[in-house]
């Protein structure tokens, strides 16, 4: 399939999908809510988010610079990175230095964005993702659609018949207990007999250089700690200058993501294991990564380095729940995937998705850190505008509509036609085929418009 217009054509006839996204999306909004509501001037507490990041990004290689003098003086090996392919190759040859046959990966998305298990399988070197979502995508050899629950676009039943396939022990029951039951056997002799274990960073503290990650499962703990060796591969903009703020991101991520006071296990990792502990790797190595997150500050896109990656954008995302994650074709789905694409793929090959958005603004609405999505939005597509990629249609399309409508009679005029001619196409309310609107009516129909326009009834009732 060629772009996103035609991967959200196939996701809109896949009704297991929508009933897959929804479940765990509706869920997720109304906890959110219930949350949101709990929580003591929230709204202040966004302002106060989006303070912190602004204020790190603007002295971004200051709070890095503080980050890698302390993570070194904790025993960690910092590592700098500027593309995605610069990553995988620290990664990678720190996995042979290591002499690994095996890695433990925890969910991470940046290591989706690099590209990390694809670059893993190219050097031979074995992978388990212990994250239960990760290890659904693994076995079904899919992508995340999520970026809190990746394999979000599947049914229970759809998993359980997975496991069936693929596990060699799976459940007998169809209950989730037991089906999460047969993910444990299948991966916990796996997750202790990992050479390396791989994670990503939820935050990074510079006045420690500790690294910190939150999930559900407890996988990091187990997959992190038993390897000789930890690598961490963050971006750039998870840098946070203290604990304490910290502390406040984790509050709003929680409760933004899962609608949880406080994610299940929250975890600070402050270098290898040091004399005395009883536990821990004896190496560990933090990649700091790029891969545009520079440019994104220096040309406009500042906002975006805010993100905290919640996914509270996408569970509220009219687009999103109709069409699930893979639609988006990127590593990020949903709002802020549709922000983030064309920085990691081109403008020119996402033109269509930069399209797919009513700018509704719910997204900015809910997101923690306050990021104008709809406007990011907004300035792709003045960029694609001015770059020429628009095709010849629309240009032509809405110059032809601006010379109208800079014109009050003949618009008038024209608008009176238009909907004379659309009452006619439009049975019971609403129009199931309209020329010209095909991409609106392949899916859903249009109601009917009313028998004046607005300016018309308006005027009417001045006259009365
Ligand atoms: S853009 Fe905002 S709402 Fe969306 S994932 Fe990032 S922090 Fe969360």
């Amino acid at each position: 399939m060629s772009g996103f217009t035609d991967r959200a054509d196939a996701a809109l006839a896949d009704p297991i999908l929508k009933i897959a996204v929804e479940r765990t999306a509706g869920t997720a909004e109304a906890k959110r809510t219930i949350a949101i509501d709990a929580f003591p001037d929230f709204e202040a507490a966004r302002t106060r988010a989006a303070a912190i990041k602004d204020h790190v990004i603007a002295h971004l290689g200051y709070y890095l610079e503080e980050f890698e003098a302390n993570a070194i003086v904790a025993g960690a090996k910092v590592h700098w990175a500027s593309t995605a392919d610069d990553a995988c190759k620290i990664v990678i040859d720190i996995c042979k230095t290591a002499g690994a046959k095996s890695v433990a990966r925890s969910k991470s998305m940046l290591g989706e964005e690099i590209g990390l298990p694809h670059a893993l399988a190219e050097a031979g070197i074995g992978r388990v993702e212990t994250d239960l979502a990760e290890h659904i995508i693994q076995l079904a050899d899919e992508r995340p659609s999520h970026i809190i629950w990746p394999a979000m676009h599947k049914t229970r039943e759809q998993v359980s018949a997975l496991f069936k396939a693929k596990h060699r022990s799976p459940h007998q029951e169809e209950t989730i207990a037991a089906m999460a039951e047969s993910a444990r056997r299948e991966l916990r002799t796996q997750m202790l007999g990992a050479d390396v274990g791989i994670s990503g960073a939820n935050f990074l503290i510079a006045d420690s250089g500790a690294v910190c990650t939150v999930t559900n499962e407890g996988n990091a703990e187990l997959s992190l700690v038993p390897p000789r060796v930890h690598i961490v591969t963050a971006g750039i903009e998870k840098i946070v200058p203290s604990m304490p703020h910290a502390i406040h991101m984790l509050r709003m991520l929680a409760r933004s993501a899962t609608g949880a006071a406080l994610t299940q296990y929250t975890t600070f990792y402050t270098g290898p294991k040091r004399a005395g502990d009883r536990d821990g790797p004896e190496e560990m190595h933090i990649v700091l990564v790029d891969n545009g997150r520079t440019k994104m500050r220096d040309e406009g896109l500042a906002e975006m380095l805010r993100c905290i990656r919640c996914g509270a954008c996408m569970n509220h995302c009219v687009v999103f729940r109709q069409i699930g994650g893979h639609a988006y074709g990127g590593t990020y789905p949903g709002p802020m995937g549709a922000v983030l694409t064309p920085v990691l793929d081109g403008l020119a090959a996402n033109r269509d998705l930069i399209h797919a958005c009513t700018l509704n603004g719910k997204c900015q609405e809910v997101c923690p850190v306050r990021i104008p999505l709809p406007t990011l939005l907004k300035g792709w597509r003045e960029k694609s505008w001015r770059e020429g990629l628009e095709p010849t249609s629309m240009r032509a399309g809405l110059g032809l509509w601006a010379w109208v409508a800079t014109r009050p009679r003949l618009y008038r005029l024209g608008t009176g036609i238009a909907v004379r001619v659309m009452r006619l196409l439009g049975t019971k309310g609403w129009i199931a085929q309209l020329p010209l609107a095909g991409g609106w009516t392949r899916h859903r129909d249009m109601p009917r418009p009313a028998a004046r326009t607005f300016m018309a009834q308006y005027q009417r009732e001045r006259r009365l």
